[in-house]
C-alpha cells in the first residue's frame, strides 16, 4: 500500500484502554500454555494496530508541521501515549509474572524477558503526568527548530537549507552563513536554555519517583540498554580520548592545509569544508539518485533489490524539502503495513546520498524483520539499529561513482574521515548529558561552560572562530537528540567503530563481508548488541584497544590517498 493511501483513525483514548484492559484481563487468565500464547498476540497485535496508527500520524505530522490536522494528532498522542502506558506496563508485568513465563521464555527466548524487566524500571502510573509534559517540552523543541527561518543569500531558508554554504568554497560565505545562523539561535537562547532546563527538571523528577537519585540510570533503562553500563562507556570514553582524538587531529591539521587555512587556523566554519575545490556533491537530480539507488540495491542482493523495489513502488521515501517540513532525517516502521519509512531534507551535499545508504540501512532491517515475532524481538536498542546503517553505507561503497562521477575519491576520502572525526564529537554528547543529569541544578552558563571544557578535551583544535553560537558553548543546542532522546549519542559511536571494522573487512573481501552484515541483520532484535558483536567476531568497540586497531587500519587507507 502506498504511503498516502494508508487509511488514518485516531485511537480513542477511552475505547483503546478499555480494548486492552479486556485484552490484558485475558492474558492473565490463560489456563494453559497456548491460550495464553493466543492472547499473547491478540494484545500484541491489537498494540501494533494503535502504535501503527501513533506512526502514520507522526510521520504525517513531520511531513507538514504546518497541517493542522496531523498537529492536533501530535498533541493529542503526546497526551494519550502516556496514558495507554499504564495498561502496556501492567502487560508487561503479566508478563514477568505468568505461569507460564518458562514456556513463553523457551518458545522466543530469554531476552525478551531481560527487556522488559528494564521496561519495568522505567515506569509508574504516578509519572504519567510528567511524561506528558516531557513530551510536549520535547514537541516544542522541534517546532522551534523546525520555525527557524534565515535571511541569506537574498533568500530566506530554514535551517536545513542553510546546510550547503557551510561547505562553500569562499571562506567568507561559510563565515557569513555561520553567523547569520548563530544570530538565529542567539535571538531564541533564552527559549532554548528554558525548554532545556524544563526538561531536565522534568527528567529529574521523573527519576525521583522511580526511585533514583538522577535520570541516568533512567536515561539507561529508556535506551534499553540490557548489556553494557556507565562503567563500560567509560572504558570506550578512554579509548576515543588516547587513541582516536590524537587521530583527528592529525586529520585536521591535514585538512587546514588542504584548504589553505594554515595550521592552528581551523575555525568552526571551516570544519565541514574538507577539499579546496568543494566537497564531493551528488551528481544529477533527486531522481537521478534514486534511479541510481535502484540500480545500486539491485545489484547488491537479491533481497536488497526486492526491498528497494517494495520501497519506491509504495512511495516509502519523502526526501524534498519544503518550508513547514520538520529538520533532519529518519526511518520508521509501521508495522500494520509491513513498511519502513525514510524521511530527510535533500539539500544537494553528501548528504543526501546518505538518505540512500544509512537511513536505506535502517529500512532494510526493518524490512528484513518485518515477520519476526513476537514484536519486540523486532525491534533492536539504537547501537544495534546504528550498526545496521553506519554499515551500510561503507558496504555500497563500490557504487559511489553512480552518485559522485569524478568527485568520487573525494567522497570516499570524507566519508572515512569524518566517521572518525565524529566518534569524539559524539563521546562529547554523551558526557555532557551524563554531567547534566548528574547534577540537575546546573543554571544555563553551567551547562555551556561544561560544553566549553568538554570541547577541549574532546576537539582541542576547534577555534570558534568568535562566533557567538560556539563561543559561549550552545553548540548543544542545535543537536536534538540532547532536548527529544536523553542518552542516545554513545549508540552512533560503538555503532561506528563496528561499521568501520565491517569497512575494512569489505576492502578486503566484499562477498564476505556482506554475508556477515546480512547475519547480523537477520537477528533483528533476538540477541544483545554485544553478544551480535561476539557472535559475528567483530571487535568490541569496550576494549580499548580495538578501537586503535580499527583506527589505525582507517588511517593507513587515508594516508595512501
Ligand atoms: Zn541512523
Amino acid at each position: 500500500m502506498k504511503f498516502s493511501q494508508m487509511p488514518y483513525a485516531r485511537p480513542e483514548f477511552e475505547e483503546t484502554n478499555a480494548k486492552l484492559v479486556s485484552l490484558l484481563k485475558k492474558f492473565k487468565e490463560a489456563a494453559s500454555a497456548d491460550e495464553c500464547f493466543a492472547a499473547f498476540k491478540e494484545f500484541d497485535e491489537y498494540f501494533e494496530q494503535v502504535d501503527s496508527m501513533f506512526t502514520i500520524a507522526r510521520i504525517r505530522h513531520t511531513l507538514d508541521t504546518t497541517d493542522e490536522f496531523y498537529d492536533k494528532e501530535k498533541d493529542y498522542m503526546d497526551e494519550v501515549y502516556p496514558e495507554l502506558e499504564e495498561v502496556s506496563q501492567d502487560f508487561t508485568q503479566a508478563l514477568l509474572d505468568s505461569p507460564f513465563r518458562k514456556d513463553m521464555e523457551a518458545k522466543w527466548g530469554a531476552l525478551m524477558f531481560v527487556n522488559a524487566e528494564i521496561e519495568r524500571k522505567t515506569f509508574r502510573p504516578e509519572i504519567v503526568p510528567d511524561l506528558q509534559k516531557e513530551n510536549k517540552l520535547s514537541s516544542e523543541y522541534s517546532k522551534l527548530i523546525a520555525s527557524g527561518r534565515i535571511e541569506f543569500d537574498g533568500k530566506v531558508l530554514t535551517l536545513e537549507e542553510m546546510g550547503p554554504y557551510y561547505e562553500d568554497p569562499d571562506r567568507a560565505v561559510r563565515k557569513a552563513a555561520t553567523e547569520a545562523m548563530s544570530a538565529w539561535f542567539m535571538e531564541h537562547a533564552q527559549k532554548f536554555d528554558s525548554l532545556f532546563d524544563d526538561l531536565v527538571k522534568t527528567r529529574t523528577a521523573i527519576a525521583k519517583k522511580l526511585g533514583h537519585e538522577t535520570f541516568t540510570q533512567v536515561g539507561y533503562y529508556r535506551m534499553q540498554r540490557n548489556c553494557y553500563d556507565k562503567e563500560m562507556v567509560e572504558k570506550f570514553r578512554e579509548g576515543v580520548v588516547k587513541y582516536i582524538v590524537p587521530i583527528t587531529q592529525r586529520l585536521i591539521e591535514e585538512q587546514a592545509k588542504r584548504i589553505g587555512v594554515g595550521a592552528g587556523k581551523m575555525m568552526i566554519y571551516d570544519t565541514d569544508f574538507m577539499f579546496p575545490d568543494g566537497n564531493a556533491k551528488p551528481v544529477g537530480t533527486p531522481d537521478d539518485i534514486f534511479a541510481h539507488g535502484k540500480k545500486l540495491y539491485h545489484e547488491l542482493s537479491p533481497e536488497t533489490a526486492e526491498f528497494i523495489d517494495f520501497m519506491l513502488e509504495n512511495d516509502l521515501f519523502d526526501v524534498l524539502t519544503r518550508p513547514g517540513k520538520a529538520a533532519g532525517g529518519y526511518c520508521d516502521s509501521i508495522p500494520l503495513h509491513k513498511s519502513p519509512f525514510v524521511f530527510a531534507n535533500f539539500n544537494g551535499t553528501s548528504g543526501d546520498i546518505d538518505v540512500l545508504t544509512h537511513e536505506v540501512g535502517h529500512a532494510f532491517a526493518d524490512y528484513l524483520a518485518r515477520d519476526t515475532y513476537p514484536s519486540d524481538l523486532r525491534s533492536y536498542p539504537m547501537e544495534t539499529a546504528e550498526v545496521h546503517s553506519m554499515s551500510m553505507e561503507f558496504l555500497t561503497w563500490n557504487w559511489m561513482e553512480g552518485f559522485f562521477g569524478e568527485q568520487t575519491k573525494k567522497y570516499y576520502y570524507s566519508h572515512l574521515a569524518n566517521a572518525l572525526i565524529f566518534i569524539p564529537y559524539g563521546t562529547m554528547v554523551d558526557e555532557f548529558q551524563h554531567h547534566i543529569y548528574e547534577k540537575p541544578e546546573m543554571g544555563a552558563k553551567e551547562r555551556n561552560d561544561l560544553w566549553l571544557e568538554l570541547e577541549r578535551k574532546y576537539r582541542p583544535w576547534l577555534d570558534m572562530g568568535g562566533v557567538p553560537f560556539y563561543e559561549e558553548g550552545r553548540r548543544w543546542q542545535d543537536q536534538g537528540h540532547i532536548y527529544e532522546d536523553p542518552f542516545y549519542y554513545i549508540d552512533y559511536c560503538l555503532a561506528q567503530i563496528v561499521a568501520l571494522s565491517f569497512w575494512a573487512q569489505s576492502r578486503k573481501d566484499h562477498g564476505a563481508a556482506w554475508a556477515k552484515y546480512r547475519r547480523f541483520v537477520g537477528f533483528a532484535g533476538t540477541k544483545t548488541f554485544v553478544d551480535l558483536v561476539k557472535d559475528s567476531d567483530l571487535p568490541s568497540p569496550f576494549v580499548s584497544d580495538n578501537l586503535k586497531i580499527v583506527a589505525d587500519a582507517a588511517v593507513e587507507w587515508l594516508d595512501k590517498q
